[in-house]
């Protein structure tokens, strides 16, 4: 059977409500400020650097820092100022016309993304969050976390479909034969091998089937 794995941020919901990872990232920039003693500045620029080199910034911050990540995601999906994707309905209605399973696969804490799923109005549209805890907080692009993936799902190759916003991650999952979608606003440029680009998450429709291995 077809089993859909849905990247959580800028993916299930768009660009055009960055505001969300925005208020995300500048929780994360204030836990660096607190836990370091920098300026906003700098640590905006420490969160960039360690996402740009380790994938995410508490890849980063356990590498050199040791920074244990219950702590970190405690902080970080904290306080008042954090924005939700809004209810669609046409999400909902275009994700429960896909033929297969539905699961999320995400770099972040199953909280975050559950949140912004009720928000949405489309947990229920989803058998599982595939969380980087489950992951023993290893992520993606990190080979290990697919080939779990697949374990715990008990299916591989061609019947995995991964749709992601960032390229990056989907190499992996190309490697091991599933199939891919980028969904960035700029895929046309992205020097990427993939089975479909999109520009927006419901761009997707049946006529693409075909090209995912659906019959
Ligand atoms: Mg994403």
């Amino acid at each position: 059977m077809t089993t859909w794995l849905f990247d959580y941020d800028l993916t299930l919901y768009g660009f055009d409500e960055a505001e969300v990872i925005g208020s995300l990232d500048r929780n994360i920039t204030q836990f660096l400020v607190t836990r370091f003693g920098l300026s906003l500045q700098d640590a905006d620029a420490k969160r960039r650097g360690y996402c740009a080199t380790y994938g995410t910034t508490l890849g980063g911050l356990r590498a050199l820092h040791g920074i244990a990540p219950q702590e970190y995601f405690d902080f970080i999906h904290g306080g008042e100022s954090l924005q939700l994707p809004k209810p669609n309905r046409t999400k909902r209605e275009w994700l429960l016309g896909l033929p297969g399973r539905r699961l999320v696969f995400t770099n972040a804490r199953r909280d975050w993304a559950q949140r912004g799923l009720e928000s949405m109005q489309i947990l229920d549209c989803f058998e599982d969050i595939l969380d980087i805890e489950s992951f023993a907080w290893d992520s993606k692009p990190n080979p290990v976390v697919y080939a779990q993936v697949e374990s715990r799902l008990g299916c591989s190759g061609s019947e995995l479909i991964m749709i992601e916003d960032k390229a990056e991650n989907l190499e992996p999952a190309r490697k091991l034969g599933w199939r891919t979608v980028l969904v960035h606003p700029e895929c046309v440029s992205a020097k990427v091998e993939c089975d479909l680009k999109l520009p927006h998450l419901l761009d997707l429709n049946p006529s693409h089937y075909p090209l995912l291995g659906i019959p």
